[in-house]
């Protein structure tokens, strides 16, 4: 069984000019020196969507652009979503009208600018009667209308005949109705990345692993200088700049009091729970909606070898971390709904083969519980020359750039760059049409392409296609994840570059020390490192 990997001429070409970039972890030394060489117009603290966004954004309009991650690119909360490029019923029954339209109106722009990270697909809601159907259709028309939904994508009623075609393990008797209507799936790790790309190819210069310790004023031309420390060397760095965007996610607060300590408190912070198990148990085929004891909605998502179903949203006291705890309560609350919609799968905790949590950063409302908290961002101008952004969505994250640099734009010293004419796709986003193809299996090459998508060509050429360890990974991915994604860890290939620990996590044990190795020989690292680098990976 062979598909194929197609790839346009311009897609391996425009693949091979970030080959010189701040993303090419073998370069690291020669990225920090360029960080402190110029004063750039805006230093960006936060390398998850909201950061990369702004960075590409700013660097298509031409503004010289600084970007600081503490951890890995994407290791926040912008790895950790439901992966879902959506407006959100949910919020249109919270009266949350302008944030729906935006949201629901970008599904169709990403779908256009990088179609292998922003899938279409049918969001089943199943339903009890045909009743149960009449009284979602109002809402759902209303969505699809602020949407601007085409009429082929329009929402369509299934009836039992229908479902047993297209979701077969649902359970039919108790719910012999669905409406399915189109929402699309993203991986959020990788959009990130590929948005750190497009600003890296448009001049921004970004470093992972660089927490910010201090904000002040900068004696020469710039009105900021940011203070940072490889975690790596310890080596600490000074970036100079007209402008500090803060984009911390749920660590903004701690950022906004490194320039204004008495900074009153803004964020609400919400985790989200999400549970993976092996398709074969749950074998789901669309995104499907289930209603949870207390009525909100969780998603059932089919992707690589698991389905997922998430979320939970509990307020959160403990503080920003990268790994909030998951309890076995968010863990059973995932799994109740379950049997009631699949009755033959009986699952249990032990089926659970992936989990993970983050964190909302939500602006808070006295009185407010988590799940009735807006989802729309805040933008605040902060009395140390801070622009800090707190709320907002993964599937926002264009519209609110530009609100970001608007609110940034009186502090550049010069007028804000108008934004570009045409909308470049973003990296791998140039699919359609012909152009060269390479064959391989085809799980394999629906994998590559849903991952990199025209970049996978490049990807796999020479020995890149081999498997490694006679997995689904390639040796090619590592190589890129290194030199063109700026990964310094085996965490960061196998967690957020290829998504094995995800999608295929069956593989990841297996998979670790090969990484390692591989790295290793890239990153020139002692036996040291890669023992500290099979521990951390484990
Ligand atoms: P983050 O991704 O957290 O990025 C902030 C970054 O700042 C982090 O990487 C952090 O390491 C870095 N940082 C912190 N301190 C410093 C410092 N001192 N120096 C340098 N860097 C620092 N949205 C959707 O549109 N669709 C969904 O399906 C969806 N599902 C979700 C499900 C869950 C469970 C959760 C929690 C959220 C979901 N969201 C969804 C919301 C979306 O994920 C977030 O709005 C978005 O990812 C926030 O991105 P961010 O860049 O603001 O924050």
């Amino acid at each position: 069984m062979y598909g194929y990997v197609y790839v346009y001429e311009y897609g391996a070409w425009f693949g091979l000019r970030h080959a010189m970039s701040c993303l090419d972890a073998t370069r690291r030394p020669q990225t920090i020196a360029a960080l402190e060489a110029e004063t750039f117009d805006i230093a960006i603290i936060g390398g998850g969507i909201t950061g990369a966004g702004v960075a590409r954004e700013a660097s298509l309009r031409g503004l010289r652009v600084a970007l600081l991650e503490a951890e890995d690119f994407a290791a926040g909360t912008s790895s950790r979503s439901s992966k879902l490029i959506h407006g959100g019923l949910r919020y249109l029954a919270m009266g949350d009208v302008a944030l729906v339209r935006e949201t629901a109106l970008e599904r169709k722009v990403l779908h256009r600018m990088a179609p292998h990270l922003v899938q279409r697909r049918w969001m089943v809601l199943p339903v009890r009667s045909r009743a149960g159907l009449l009284k979602f259709r109002t809402a759902i028309t209303t969505y699809e209308k602020l949407g601007a939904v085409e009429s082929e994508d329009l929402h369509r009623n299934w009836d039992a005949g229908d479902l047993a075609r297209e979701e077969p393990a649902l359970d039919r008797e108790a719910f012999p109705y669905a409406c399915a209507y189109r929402e699309y799936l993203t991986d959020d790790a990788r959009l990130v990345i590929a948005n750190l790309r497009a600003a890296a190819a448009a001049g921004a210069i970004c470093l992972s692993y660089a927490p910010v310790t201090a904000i002040g004023a900068d004696g020469g031309a710039a009105a900021r200088a940011v203070e940072a420390r490889c975690v790596f060397s310890g080596q600490e760095l000074r970036v100079r700049a007209r402008c500090v965007v803060n984009a911390a996610g749920p660590w903004v607060e701690a950022v906004r009091r490194l320039a204004e300590p008495q900074a009153p408190s803004m964020l609400h912070l919400s985790k989200g729970v999400h549970i993976a198990l092996p398709t074969e148990r749950l074998p789901v085929r669309n995104l499907v909606l289930l209603a949870a004891p207390d009525g909100r909605s969780l998603f059932a998502i089919p992707r690589g070898e698991v389905t997922y179903i998430g979320t939970t949203d509990t307020s959160y006291d403990g503080g920003a971390r990268v790994w909030p705890e998951i309890a076995g309560d968010d863990v059973r609350y995932l799994l109740e709904p379950l049997p009631r919609y699949f009755p033959g799968a009986a699952l249990g905790e032990s089926d659970v083969v992936a989990r993970w949590a983050g964190l909302r950063p939500l602006v808070a409302h006295p009185g407010k519980a988590a799940q009735d908290l807006s989802r729309k961002d805040e933008i605040t101008v902060g009395a140390g020359g801070v622009v800090t952004v707190a709320g907002g969505k993964l599937t926002g994250y264009r519209p609110m750039a530009v609100r970001i640099l608007e609110s940034a734009a009186p502090l550049l010293g010069r007028p804000l760059p108008p934004r570009p004419r045409h909308e470049p796709p973003l990296p791998g986003g140039d699919i359609a049409g012909d152009g060269g193809r390479t064959s391989l299996p085809s799980d394999a090459a629906e994998r590559l392409l849903g991952l990199y998508g025209s970049d996978a060509a490049a990807i796999i050429d020479g020995d890149g296609g081999t498997p490694v360890a006679a997995t689904l990974l390639r040796r090619g991915e590592i190589d890129w994840a290194v030199r063109r994604e700026g990964a310094m860890r085996a965490e960061d290939v196998l967690q957020r570059r290829t998504r094995i620990a995800l999608y295929q996590p069956r593989w990841h044990d297996a998979l670790v020390e090969p990484v390692v190795e591989r790295m290793a020989q890239l990153l020139d690292w002692s036996a040291g490192r890669c023992d500290e680098e099979v521990r951390r990976a484990r």
